[in-house]
């Protein structure tokens, strides 16, 4: 007997999965169409042409137009579901809705993606990357720029509002980690929850250290992404649909696969600050060798995501030198002290 499909009650639903191809390593982004009233569209794909002929061949199979669609969600502000919103939406007139704190990248996107180069920069400059990668990195990200586009959103989320279509009613959720603006929709009728790239089925999502939105303290983003899986754990859904890659259908083991792995991690880093402090940077490099430099920043954030943890454990401490940040154990002693 074959395998009954994942994606079935899906699909019976009147949810299609869109496949829209993007330039990055993550290959092709879920774009979800939801037929219902109004015609709803969860992401876009990122800006170019290729993804926009895709994405409306893709929904002229399904019988539909993009002059077709009244409302497109945005699940977060990475530039592979934001891309096409605005093309999307002059086409076909549809409402764009975002969370609150999503609105200002969105709507600001080339000044926001600029302050966040400045930001990873620094962030770069600071925990031991050396000055020719972190330039070599900014024009990469330049570069990538294009591939994202600001939108007007007409209408304003909250954390824990519903929005209503005729046949069903989904729940907006806040899921801070992956991003600052990670937003997840949740059918509770029919147990489904659109997570975007809060949870992914093959790949673990990167916390990306990020620019604060508020313009406060540097978000722990590995910290909020473990809260926030947390709390999508104890959601009741049979189906989770990913922003790439394929449906999940059991999400409690797969969030306790990721909690096991950064504990590990998080303890492998201990370890190495153990034998000597080390900045992020030389962490990364004992962890995973030579590091490519177009992945010096998804290194560095994976290893500070653990860092925050241990220093917010107390095991680790922050030391500053000349600009750079280093790693030190807090020996054992101090620490049961501290605790006591
Ligand atoms: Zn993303």
């Amino acid at each position: 007997m074959a395998e009954a499909d994942p994606f079935a009650p899906a699909a019976a639903a009147g949810i299609h999965r869109l496949r829209i191809p993007t330039p990055f390593a993550v290959g092709r982004v879920n774009v979800y169409l939801v037929e219902d009233e109004p015609l709803t569209l969860i992401d876009s794909g990122p800006n170019s042409g290729t993804s926009l002929d895709q994405l409306e061949r893709q929904l002229a199979e399904l019988g539909h137009r993009i002059e077709d669609l009244e409302l497109i969600l945005v699940s977060h502000q990475h530039i592979d579901h934001i891309g096409l919103v605005d093309i999307l939406a002059r086409r076909s007139g549809a409402n764009v809705a975002a969370i609150d704190r999503l609105v200002p990248f969105v709507e600001g996107y080339r000044d926001a993606a600029t302050a966040d180069d400045e930001f990873a920069a620094e962030l770069m400059l600071r925990h031991g990357i050396s000055p020719d990668v972190v330039q070599a990195l900014r024009t990469v990200s330049q570069a990538a720029r294009a591939w994202g586009a600001r939108a007007d959103v007409t209408r304003v989320l909250r954390d824990g509002e519903e929005i209503e279509l005729r046949d069903r009613t989904l729940r907006v959720a806040f899921r801070p980690g992956h991003s600052p603006t990670d937003t997840v929709f949740h059918d509770a009728e029919r147990r489904v929850l659109f997570a975007a790239d809060h949870l992914l089925a093959e790949i673990s999502s990167n916390p990306l250290l990020t620019r604060p939105l508020d313009g406060g303290e540097r978000p722990r983003a590995l910290i909020d992404y473990l809260h926030s899986l947390s709390l999508t754990r104890e959601m009741d859904v049979d189906l989770v649909l990913p922003g790439h890659g394929d449906p999940i259908t059991n999400h409690r083991d797969l969030i306790d696969r990721r909690f096991a792995l950064h504990r590990r991690r998080a303890d492998k880093i201990h370890a190495l600050i153990m034998e000597r402090s080390r900045s992020a940077h030389e962490l990364a490099q004992a962890l995973w060798g030579d590091i490519a430099v177009s992945q010096a920043y998804l290194t560095l954030s994976e290893v500070i995501g653990h860092t925050d943890i241990l220093v917010s454990e107390g095991r680790v401490r922050e030391v500053e030198e000349n600009g750079v940040v280093r790693y030190e154990a807090v020996p054992e002693r101090e620490t049961t002290e501290g605790t006591a």
